[in-house]
């Protein structure tokens, strides 16, 4: 059998690691192309002595000639390249088989847009990319014929639930609705009065995952669920109307399709992500992920509410941009971007974030997408926008 190449873009982040520890554990199909970081050039030295990647992507050049001395004295024949340019070549590479698409934030775009146009095996796990870019990226898939398989572990379940002609659309294959769970992050039962004074250690201490800091803030605040959503219209063109969020503390089931014969179809499973990565890389086989069997008995309970949108004004704010269109999507991902690195240095309080993301979104009006530069720009107003709110307050 020949190995598949597979480049890991955000190899140094929770779902990179969790990806290769899935990759290590199926040496005789996978093969390592190339890996990429950020700051923690550490973890990827270490990575590439486990992995030993053809190549490894880094921010800038001193990055870079630094980790290529160490590499070589290692003995590793790895390429050490740093640059955006260069995350787009090691996505796109015609060697490449499998991209995972890990990076967090609207850094991720051009890299995983490249992969797409390359009619690459996408796994999506950065979902700011199909946010920002929605009809764009979608178009780049059809007409390179990528295939492009959900990471985000409610949109994998809700793949593995829809039937295999679902780019038919909803209406086409049956489906009613599609139920999107939530955790309700750790915040769901604080009183009120006490959200404006939380830490950003208090909301990264996820009750069921463990993730890297920003998807952890947007969980605590509900955008997850909200940029959820809206990739969820994208990856099963459905209409925002169609999307119904259910909460469900416990993160055993992972989402559910609402049939129109009235049968509802979920997809269970212990909360650990390297379940929907094993599935996105073997799909359609199955194989080992190294998750362990859901206990259902241990279980127990599986609970169900509706989400409190006064307590989470981020998933109201989400559907609107989700119903507006055209570039509201890539404003709301920046505002929340900008406003989510100030909770994180302690510039602004966990219910500013909401307050930032509306005030940017009312003050500047959602245009038509035409191509990517319109997206940036859209993208740069909003940070913009942000940024003058937040000089405002100081
Ligand atoms: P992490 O913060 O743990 O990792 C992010 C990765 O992106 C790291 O490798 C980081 O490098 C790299 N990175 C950060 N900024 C840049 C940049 N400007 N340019 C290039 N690379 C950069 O995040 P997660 O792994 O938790 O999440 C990654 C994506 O997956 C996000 O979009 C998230 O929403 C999505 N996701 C994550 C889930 C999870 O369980 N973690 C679940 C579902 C979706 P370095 O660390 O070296 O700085
Ligand atoms: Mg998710």
């Amino acid at each position: 059998m020949t190995r598949k190449l597979v480049t890991v873009l955000g190899a140094t982040g929770s779902i990179g690691v969790n990806t290769l520890d899935v990759l290590a554990r199926h040496a005789d199909a996978y093969t390592v192309f190339a890996l990429t970081g950020h700051s923690r050039m550490q973890a990827l030295y270490e990575q590439c002595l486990a992995h030993h990647p053809r190549y490894a992507v880094v921010a800038d050049a001193a990055q870079a000639q630094a980790l290529q001395a160490r590499l070589q004295d290692a003995g590793l024949t790895t390429r050490v390249r740093h640059g955006e340019a260069a995350l787009a070549e090691v996505a796109a590479d015609e060697r490449v088989d499998v991209v995972m698409a890990a990076i967090v934030g609207a850094a991720g775009l051009v890299p995983t847009l490249a992969a797409a146009q390359a009619g690459k095996r996408v796994l999506l796990a950065n979902k700011e990319a199909l946010v920002m870019s929605g009809a764009l990226f979608m178009d780049a898939v059809r007409v390179s014929g990528a295939e492009l398989l959900p990471i985000d572990s409610e949109h994998n379940a809700i793949f593995q639930c829809l039937p295999a002609d679902y780019q038919r659309g909803m209406a086409a294959t049956g489906v009613r609705r599609i139920l999107l769970t939530a955790s309700g992050g750790p915040f769901r039962e604080m009183p009120l009065e006490q959200l404006s004074r939380v830490t950003p250690e208090q909301a990264c201490a996820h009750p069921n995952w463990s993730m890297g800091q920003k998807i952890s803030i947007d969980s605590a605040s509900l955008m997850n669920k909200g940029l959820e959503l809206i990739e969820a219209c994208w990856l099963f063109a459905a209409r925002p109307e169609q999307v119904e969020v259910v909460v469900h503390p416990q993160s055993v089931i992972h989402s559910l399709v609402d049939y129109v014969d009235g049968s509802v179809l979920a997809q269970l499973g212990n909360p650990d992500m390297r379940t929907p990565i094993a599935h996105a890389l073997a799909w359609p086989q199955r194989i080992d992920s190294g998750v362990s069997a859901l206990d259902l008995l241990a279980t127990g309970r599986l609970e169900f509410e509706a989400p409190d949108l006064q307590r989470f004004p981020c998933l109201r704010l989400a559907r609107h941009a989700a119903e507006a269109g055209g570039t509201a999507c890539a404003m709301l991902n920046a505002a929340n971007e900008v406003a989510v690195a100030a909770f994180l240095q302690r510039r602004i309080g966990f219910t500013d974030i909401p307050v930032i993301i509306e005030q940017v979104m009312n003050c500047l009006p959602s245009a038509q997408v035409i191509d990517l530069e319109h997206i940036m720009h859209a993208d740069q107003q909003a940070r913009q926008s942000a940024f003058d709110w937040l000089a405002a307050r100081a």
